[in-house]
């Protein structure tokens, strides 16, 4: 028995022995495969540059520098003589790999610029080097600049070398208002018929459209349009929180696309001035229908509305219009005769001394003479304590519900 015991255990030591020795083995081949086998780990870094370029301006070319961890000379594949700085030139060529922006441009601040390698290139550079050769983007940095200028600590310096007084400005995706001091406004402002809340920093949070029925108020209306002075009078109503009713010209819309937009999107009324500006009067039922339509169709295109008010155009009514008018018939109260005169002075003069609260005002802001007019009307009836609204915004002020066909001329007080 105990023969046996010394036995069993003697084979149990060579066992182990066995193991240790075919472990060592195992170990050693290891060894030699990563000595011999892996080639040196290297990177292949595409760096971006760094870029500057001025706010909606077209995007510069952007360019990256092409950076090794290994010497060009270093051969990849000795077969082919394929070396680092093979590679690193077919990097460089056309299509390889592409640099865009986190941006358009079109918003001023600082945007990451990053490379993308062609997905093909790639994918054939992973399967020759996948273990070796590790691909890195760098990103660069986009700086667009403000078109409008420099801020200068709570006030904005424009290109021009003034700076920005009762206006607004965008800069890096908010609003912000400066007041007559040039400062940017902080905390509630009333601008024109706007209640604005600003916050510490200065950026727009919030603007509710106020008005009040008990104050004096004036509907100006420019018909004609829109045309190449109409963004102008737009960005002046806009400045100083004002509204205005714009009977435009079907077949003039599609050419100031982003005018109507604009238009749209600062609250102003769009109304229905025909397609084409013919006489209503003297058309069947039919074209007065498609002059109607079409200049509808026009609006829907540009901005998916359809127009609330309508003025035919030399104010030519008769049953046909009035039926064939879906929205109410907008006539006026003051006719500044800015057509014939086409005098900037006149028709400044002929607003500000005869408009008095409830007044609807002709003008036709195709006119460079009342364009320049309007820029000075607005703030001054503002500063006179009138309120510059919409005609649909007028008569609901006054307590007037518009009736489709019906023909209004003013809404004075009571
Ligand atoms: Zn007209």
């Amino acid at each position: 028995m105990r023969h046996m015991k010394t036995e069993t255990k003697i084979k149990q030591y060579d066992k182990r022995r066995m193991m240790i020795v075919v472990m060592l083995i195992v170990i050693a081949f290891f060894c030699i495969f990563l000595i011999v086998g892996k080639k040196k780990e290297m990177e292949i870094i595409i760096k971006v540059d760094a870029m500057t370029m001025l706010q909606e301006e077209q995007l510069p070319t952007f360019t990256a520098k092409i950076l090794s961890t290994e010497k060009p000379e270093v051969v990849l594949d000795k077969k082919k003589n394929y070396t680092v700085g093979k590679l690193i030139s077919d990097l460089k060529k056309e299509g390889s790999y592409v640099i865009k922006p986190n941006t358009d441009g079109t918003t001023d601040g600082t945007y990451k610029i990053h490379a993308v390698i062609n997905k093909k290139f790639y994918q054939m550079q992973q399967k020759k080097w996948k273990r070796y050769v590790k691909f890195h983007v760098e990103d660069g940095i986009l700086t667009v600049e403000n078109k409008y200028g420099v801020w200068e600590g709570t006030k904005f310096l424009k290109a021009d070398g003034v700076y920005i007084t009762n206006d607004w400005l965008s800069s890096q995706g908010n609003r912000y208002y400066f007041d007559e001091n040039s400062n940017k406004v902080i905390g509630k402002r009333q601008i024109g018929i706007y209640n604005c809340k600003f916050g510490k920093n200065g950026k727009l949070l919030s603007q509710k459209i106020v008005i009040d029925s008990k104050k004096p108020m004036i509907a100006l209306t420019f018909d004609d349009g829109p045309g190449e002075g109409t963004h102008q009078i737009l960005s002046e109503l806009e400045r100083w929180g004002a509204h205005a009713t714009f009977f435009m010209i079907g077949k003039n819309i599609a050419k100031y696309d982003d005018t109507v937009k604009y238009m749209e999107a600062i609250g102003c009324e769009m109304g229905n001035h025909t397609f084409s500006h013919k006489k209503l009067t003297k058309l069947d039922a039919q074209s007065v229908a498609e002059e109607i339509q079409g200049m509808d169709n026009q609006l829907r295109e540009a901005v998916e509305k359809k127009t609330t008010v309508m003025r035919p155009p030399w104010g030519a009514v008769n049953d046909i219009v009035r039926t064939t008018a879906e929205v109410p018939l907008i006539m006026w109260s003051i006719d500044t005769k800015d057509w014939k005169t086409r005098n900037t002075q006149g028709t400044i003069d002929n607003v500000l001394n005869t408009a008095v609260d409830g007044d609807i005002v002709l003008m036709h802001d195709i006119h460079i003479t009342t364009v320049d007019a309007a820029i000075t009307i607005i703030p001054e009836l503002i500063n006179r304590g009138y309120q510059l609204v919409t005609v649909s915004e007028l008569a609901k002020a006054r307590g007037i519900s518009l009736e489709n066909g019906s023909i209004y001329y003013e809404f004075h007080p009571n």
